[in-house]
């Protein structure tokens, strides 16, 4: 066992912990225009360090050594609210990435479709997702497939986060967000117009700042 392992929380890592590790130059403060320029590129998550540790602990409040914690995507890239993202793995060879996702209560991810599939675990918590015209409850540890091009949306119940693992290829097309017309046919049916305005499972309130630790964005997420 590592005895010389420090005990770290989520809370305390400091946000320029990039820099301080071999052979990753030092870069200057990511603020304003300067953060801006960053936001197409991808994401530098400590997932893609060569010289990460292999096993990294989970810590409190389900974070995980060594793994930023991000914007779900730029803020008005797309209509989201309360949703944070981590990158567990990304995979050079295998060609793979492996997120964690967690939507707040009341919170909601993108409605979107995209080539790209989903492979979708519940972690944590409860709410409702969209699969194409169904809509559907999950709980922890229920396993979602999103097909190409079909419509989703999760949203956490107004009482519970809504967490989840989601595995895609690190390869991937940009989500494409509904027409007037695509929306208002997806609003057609009663069930899905009900899941779509949340009404099902939260009041609307004001949105609460997400606590990141890194400010850098991932607009394809
Ligand atoms: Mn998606």
């Amino acid at each position: 066992m590592d005895q010389t392992r420090p005990h770290r929380s989520a809370g305390t890592r400091p946000d320029n912990h990039l820099d301080d590790r071999p052979g990753i130059p030092a870069s200057p403060a990511r603020t304003g225009a300067a953060a801006e320029g960053l936001q197409t590129a991808r994401s530098p998550s400590t997932a893609d360090d060569p010289h990460r540790p292999l096993l990294r602990r989970a810590l409190q409040g389900w974070r995980w050594e060594d793994v930023d914690l991000l914007r779900y995507k730029q803020e008005g890239s797309a209509p989201f609210r309360d949703v944070t993202r981590q990158v567990l793995f990304a995979q050079a060879a295998g060609g793979a990435e492996w997120r964690y996702f967690e939507v707040a209560p009341g919170g909601w991810s993108t409605l979107e479709r995209h080539e790209h599939t989903h492979s979708v675990m519940i972690l944590r918590g409860r709410g409702r997702c969209l699969v194409g015209a169904q809509v559907h409850d999950v709980a922890e540890h229920d396993l979602i497939e999103v097909a190409p091009r079909t419509w989703h949306q999760f949203r956490a119940a107004a009482d519970a986060p809504l967490g989840f693992l989601c595995l895609v290829s690190r390869e991937r097309d940009r989500p494409q967000l509904p027409s007037a017309s695509e929306l208002a046919a997806l609003r057609a049916l009663p069930e899905v117009a009900r899941f779509l305005d949340g009404a099902d499972l939260a009041p609307a309130g004001p949105a609460r700042p997400v606590p990141v630790t890194h400010p850098h964005t991932d607009p394809d997420a």
